[in-house]
């Protein structure tokens, strides 16, 4: 065999054991549009799992923004930001974020993905402590892992456990966790895990990527990141702190020095969005307002966020649910382990400005209906 041929028997034999285990992943093609609305694989669908909850992502101010950028800064950065990528519009953006954190200073990255894996590194290394929430997101893992530090995980949200992993923890400890937890929606208790980062002398770290936007919860941490990918409705990541520490980033983060700057694009709409959220908090209120509507209907408990699992169970069963949604005209996708864990497989439901009360009721009532359906085979 070639080394070509070798490699694609390693690929499909890779494939096969995902195949099996259930995990292999695939790409299905989405155009969005405006109102929540979308064409999946061609078939227009109201999506009820996007992270553009104040549906910033089709305004026609963000869109201008964008457009105008690129005409007049071009549609690159052509470099890191060391080198030729700091278009004026990323200092620019900064000052809003570190305006709208009430910090010192902020960092803007390419994602917020790469935030995390350059940040976390930056803070600690080997003989240090990252005790995290065991929910945290991938990419907190990730930059936990590439560290070196030791990683201890606390249950969800449980503070006494919190405190229980930070004893006899080495070096300097760093306390992570999200403020609104992305496949839950519920809130952290930001207070007192402020409160044992300042009794033990760790720091606190909170990644808001499905907060900035949608709550208003008095955050202690003393390094807050995030995303502009979700409320904010564009791309890239931001990490708001102290000022010495965003120069530390500039020089330490890798994630920030090896990699390019955001188009001016880009940047343009993330502070066109900002203006926007700053603006109109009644975008806030009403895609909340759809997330509590739906919960009522549904029976279930009032949501702390605009995300709201509907936790099946079994994956297959999952699948099945989010089928006979697709099959009605509503865009559900199924979220599986590893993304959460093993046998809560579920739907993740988010609510978005865009969607009209009217929405929120059709897709209530065809859920119930389908959910029934599903019992009653069951049973
Ligand atoms: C989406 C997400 C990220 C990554 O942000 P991107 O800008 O999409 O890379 C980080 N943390 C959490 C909790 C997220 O949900």
């Amino acid at each position: 065999m070639t080394s070509f041929e070798r490699l694609k028997a390693y690929a499909e034999q890779k494939l096969a054991q995902l195949e099996a285990s259930g995990q292999r992943r695939s790409l299905t093609e989405t155009a969005r549009e405006a109102g929540g609305r979308a064409a999946r694989a061609g078939r227009p669908v109201i999506s009820f799992c996007d992270n553009d909850y104040l549906s910033l992502s089709h305004d026609p101010r963000v869109m201008q923004a964008a457009a105008e950028a690129a005409l007049a800064y071009g549609a690159g950065s052509g470099g890191s930001r060391l080198i030729t990528g700091n278009h004026p519009l990323n200092s620019a953006l900064e000052a809003r974020l570190a305006d709208l954190k009430g910090t010192e200073g902020a960092r803007v990255f390419g994602s917020g993905f790469l935030a995390n894996l350059g940040t976390i590194p930056a803070l600690v290394g080997k003989g240090d402590t990252i005790v995290m929430d065991e929910l945290a997101h991938a990419c907190m893992h990730g930059g936990a892992r590439l560290s070196g530090a030791e990683v201890r995980l606390f249950r969800h949200n449980d503070v006494a456990d919190a405190a229980r992993q930070m004893r006899g923890a080495g070096g300097q400890v760093l306390l992570l966790t999200e403020t609104v937890f992305s496949m839950d929606g519920d809130l952290a208790p930001l207070s007192e895990l402020g409160a044992l980062a300042e009794a033990t002398g760790a720091w606190l770290m909170t990644d808001d990527a499905h907060g900035l936007g949608i709550t208003k919860q008095d955050n202690p941490a003393q390094i807050q990141m995030g995303t502009l990918s979700k409320a904010v409705g564009g791309y890239g990541g931001y990490v708001c702190g102290p000022a010495p520490l965003m120069d530390l980033l500039t020089s330490r983060a890798r994630s920030f020095v090896y990699t390019t700057g955001l188009p001016p694009s880009v940047l343009a709409a993330a502070i066109a969005a900002l203006d926007i959220i700053q603006a109109e908090p009644e975008r806030r209120a009403k895609a909340s307002r759809h997330a509590a509507l739906f919960c009522e209907l549904m029976g279930l408990p009032a949501p702390e966020s605009v995300i709201v699992p509907i936790i099946i169970g079994p994956e297959a069963e999952a699948m099945r649910v989010s089928a006979a949604l697709l099959e009605r005209g509503y865009l559900v996708t199924a979220i599986r382990p590893p993304t959460v864990p093993a046998g809560t497989a579920r739907l993740r439901v988010t609510f978005a400005t865009g969607h009209e009360e009217a929405d929120i009721r059709a897709f209530a009532g065809a859920l119930k209906d389908i959910m029934e359906q599903a019992c009653a085979a069951i049973s």
